[in-house]
């Protein structure tokens, strides 16, 4: 593919494309550092005619008494869209992430058309319950629940995988009846532009969708310190979560936080290592190491850490940096030069800290924010083991038993996933029990599916999102008692 249509680039504020009052920005393609295009950014005052669209058409348009199969109908022929488009989704992914651009048609955009494809079946079945009690006072009483949209949903998402995660925010949203006044990540905004133009092309009434542009310090604090927001829905860093959660605390509102990780992935000692690794390299390198569930840190049993070492270096020797749209390419850049040096910084560390460089270490001589796949022989301790470098490096570190695993899998601030390779039932299990973390993969890796909840522990966040879970942190339950 050499020609991708770019999307609008202005605000989209209750049904139209409209000016933003704040600063223009530019969109950079992270692999030659081009000028993609340049978007409207907004101010105070634009997300203040975002939130009060959102608002009309949760409580006044006709959103607000649509059935739930009439949404799930518009979220369906969202799905259709998403598929219809899905080649200039990719190839906007893949100009603005600089990710591969199959890896993109592949995951991003087939797992963005599935969210909203499962979700649409939601729509009309979010149900309340009858809950028996006794008689009140002498009569008879009925005691039931509804499930009650929240409102207006203030959603921010980050540059690693703007179009599968916007997808997760909206798609539960509108399923839950819910309208969403949206900040993309200022570093990868194209392709939520897309989807705010085939969301008008759906028919979805307009301020259902409302999409304000800008940087995070002035378009996201607007967002989240706003009192017409009812829910807070984030995904970034740890840093900016805290303070999405903390003025969700201050307002006493909802809000669902997914951040970042340090994933383990254990290889016990009778694991078959010439079949795992192949796909313990997809997580560790896959998006070029910036996927939040990225397993970083591969405990491996000792008796092992030969074999797995030398199965990941032949793994990274393997990869090919390029150009996202050369169909060889399976590690496209990192997103900018911040991002690179960020990365760059933590492999100085490892050196300085003693661990063992076994792969990479270095940035190709070569336009763009490129880095090496990475792998260190280390321990828990060091900050590569304990920071998030959201980068194409990992840590093998070595355990004795199963206790020791589970205890190193555990030494950590993070808590989203964890990967455990073995062919022993038991070992898979008490792992699986012992480890705090989100989701618990055995025997592999992938992305969530959309209909299985997806969230962290302890720093990687609070809530779930996906699944039926993803669609009730949409609602809040109202009782009702009928005395007769
Ligand atoms: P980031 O926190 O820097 O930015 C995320 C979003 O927050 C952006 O839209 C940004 O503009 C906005 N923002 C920044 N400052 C803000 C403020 N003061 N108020 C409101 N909004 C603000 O994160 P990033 O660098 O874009 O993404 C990388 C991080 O995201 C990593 O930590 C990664 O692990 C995490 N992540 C988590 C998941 C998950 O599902 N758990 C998925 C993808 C990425």
């Amino acid at each position: 593919m050499n020609h991708v249509e770019l999307p609008r680039t202005e605000l989209f504020i209750d049904g139209s494309w409209v000016a933003g009052h704040g600063d223009g920005f530019v969109v950079q393609n992270p692999t030659n550092g081009s000028q993609l295009a340049e978007l409207h950014g907004a101010d105070a005052a634009d997300v203040d005619h975002a939130i009060a669209a959102a608002r009309r058409a949760f409580e006044s348009g006709p959103w607000n008494t649509m059935s739930g199969a009439d949404r799930g109908r518009l979220i369906s022929r969202l799905a259709d869209l998403v598929e219809e488009n899905a080649e200039r989704f990719a190839g906007l992914e893949a100009l603005d992430v600089g990710k591969p651009y199959k890896d993109a048609l592949m995951v991003d955009v087939a797992m963005a058309a599935e969210t909203f494809r499962h979700m649409a079946g939601w729509a009309d079945k979010i149900q309340g319950s009858v809950i028996p009690v006794p008689d009140h006072m002498g009569k008879a009483r009925l005691s039931y629940t509804e499930r009650l949209p929240l409102g207006v949903v203030g959603a921010i998402t980050p540059w690693n995988a703007p179009t599968m995660i916007t997808s997760w925010k909206i798609a539960s949203a509108f399923a839950a009846g819910c309208t969403v006044v949206l900040k993309p990540s200022e570093e990868a905004p194209l392709v939520t532009q897309l989807l705010a133009e085939l969301v008008a092309q759906a028919g979805f009434p307009r301020g259902v969708l409302n999409v304000v542009n800008g940087p995070g310090n002035i378009v996201g604090a607007a967002l989240i310190e706003h009192s017409g927001i009812d829910k807070l829905s984030f995904t970034g860093s740890p840093e900016v979560g805290r303070l999405v959660g903390i003025a969700a605390a201050r307002a006493f509102k909802p809000a669902t936080l997914e951040l970042g990780g340090k994933s383990p992935q254990i290889v016990f000692a009778d694991a078959d290592v010439a079949a795992l690794a192949p796909v313990a390299a997809i997580s560790l390198f896959a998006n070029s190491g910036q996927t939040c569930a990225a397993g970083t840190r591969v405990l491996v049993h000792r008796s092992k850490l030969d074999e797995v070492a030398e199965a990941l270096a032949a793994e990274a020797a393997k990869q090919r940096l390029g150009n996202p749209f050369d169909p060889t390419t399976t590690m496209g850049s990192l997103i900018s030069e911040r991002q690179r040096n960020r990365v760059v910084d933590y492999i100085d560390a490892g050196h300085a800290e003693g661990a063992r460089l076994i792969a990479g270490g270095g940035t190709p001589d070569r336009p763009g924010y490129f880095v090496e796949p990475t792998v260190f022989v280390g321990d828990n301790d060091m900050r590569i083991s304990r920071e998030e470098i959201f980068g194409p490096v990992g840590t093998i570190i070595p355990f004795d038993d199963t206790n020791d695993a589970v205890r190193l899998a555990n030494a950590t601030a993070y808590g989203l996933a964890a990967v455990i390779w073995t062919r022993d039932i038991n070992a898979a299990m008490i792992a699986s029990r012992g480890i705090k973390v989100g989701t618990v993969w055995v025997n592999s890796f992938g992305p969530p599916h959309p209909a299985t909840p997806w969230g962290g522990m302890q720093t990687s966040g609070l809530g779930r999102e996906l699944g039926l879970s993803g669609v009730l942190a949409n609602t809040e339950e109202r009782l009702v008692n009928v005395v007769y």
